[in-house]
């Protein structure tokens, strides 16, 4: 067997495919042995946040993650960071899914007192050859008898006017989250590997827009192979091109999950988290494109809603700053995602900021691509197994 090693430079004679990088962990024996242990009739997580209706309401929200066969894209090829395969069992069938759903259900006592349910799939509700066509009614209908405002995730394919024509006729209103990550093909195609393009995103918000269906639109704050500066110059273009055709816009900063390219690269050092400060620079700067009068979420100027949740954020794994400043960063950013307000950010410091605002300037004049991120921080044992 050849063993690749997967380098940013030289090394190997032949570029490796990103197709085949992202493929191969998902048939190492510890990826498939995980997938059998999940039991079919549970889902993999359920619980309940605070969130805010579409009219801007604080509310609590339920989130169902139900075990599915996967996102059907990841079956041919696959996202460069994704990792959702790791919560996936090929063989699920839709009694599987229906007994997960009644589960969820019992569990949060029919969602009483919860105005929102995300339902998400590890890939796209309303994709037949992922889930079942009875499985999508039950949820479109049953979440529009219970009074719940509904969210379900897709790519961009699926949201045909022929489908979303029938997904109406059963629920007339509910939300679809796509996950763009880029508005930007060479991103879309070298960095995330998305099996999409900007343009297919256009036609499905159209679409939707036409259904009368609400559009939340995740961005990706700082892909593979590409330096904090550039992420952080390319995401405020994003946030502009989609703020006018989003009901919301959701900035998730890479998280390394376990078995995928990221992780990789994680572990080779080849790749840092972004920095918290990269996401309070980013606000700061796409604040006027949500808000081109100086408001706050809920006034008038509001064009967009941004949110920005740092999963895993102060880890080694999530975006971070030095460790002694991350819990108050972190906590500030997640109520600007509510508050709307820059007032937020008051008064917040620290000496990496110093750190932090060095690399970005030597990343804007010097000619490195992949950026000059310090190694990561913590213990050393853990740096080397990358915990
Ligand atoms: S489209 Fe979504 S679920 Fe599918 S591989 Fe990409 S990130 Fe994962
Ligand atoms: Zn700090």
């Amino acid at each position: 067997m050849t063993v690749r090693k997967l380098a940013m430079t030289g090394e190997i004679q032949k570029g490796a495919k990103i197709h085949d990088l992202v493929k191969a962990p998902a048939n190492t024996p510890w990826a498939i042995e995980r997938q059998q242990s999940w039991d079919g009739n549970l889902p993999a997580t359920v619980y309940y946040t605070p969130e805010m209706t579409s009219d801007g309401k604080t509310c609590t929200a339920a989130t169902v993650i139900l075990r599915t066969k996967g996102c059907h894209w990841w079956w041919s090829s696959g996202c460069t960071f994704c990792g959702y395969f790791n919560d996936t069992r090929d063989d699920v069938t839709n009694e599987n899914l229906h007994a997960q759903w009644e589960y969820a259900k019992k569990k949060l006592n029919n969602f009483e007192g919860m105005d929102m349910v995300k339902v998400y799939t590890s890939g796209s509700l309303l994709e037949d050859r992922e889930i079942p066509v009875e499985f999508q009614e039950t949820v479109l209908s049953e979440c529009y008898e219970l009074g719940k405002e509904l969210i379900v995730e897709s790519r961009c394919e699926q949201l045909t006017e022929e489908k979303l024509q029938w997904a109406t006729s059963i629920n007339p209103k509910f939300t679809v989250a796509i996950g763009l990550e880029a508005y930007d093909d060479e991103v879309l195609k070298f960095h995330v590997n998305k099996g999409f393009t900007t343009k297919s995103f256009d036609r499905a918000v159209k679409n939707l827009q036409k259904f009368d269906i609400r559009v939340k639109t995740y961005l990706m704050f700082k892909p593979p192979f590409m330096s904090e500066a550039d992420a952080l110059d390319h995401i405020v273009e994003w946030i502009a091109a989609v703020a006018e055709s989003s009901d919301e816009i959701s900035v998730n900063p890479m998280n390394i999950q376990r078995g995928t390219i990221i992780d990789r690269l994680h572990n080779d050092r080849q790749y840092r988290p972004p920095w918290l400060w990269s996401l309070v620079e980013m606000i700061h700067k796409a604040h006027d494109i949500i808000h081109p009068n100086g408001g706050t979420n809920g006034d008038a100027d509001q064009v967009s809603r941004l949110i920005v949740h740092p999963t895993a954020g102060g880890k080694i794994r999530g975006s971070h700053n030095c460790g002694s400043c991350d819990s108050e960063v972190v906590a500030a950013i997640e109520r600007y995602a509510v508050s709307g307000d820059l007032l937020e950010f008051e008064g917040i410091d620290c000496s990496c900021k110093q750190t932090w605002r060095e690399e970005i300037s030597l990343e804007r004049c010097l000619p490195t691509p992949l950026g000059i991120s310090l190694p990561r921080r913590g213990d050393r044992a853990k740096v080397l197994r990358s915990a």
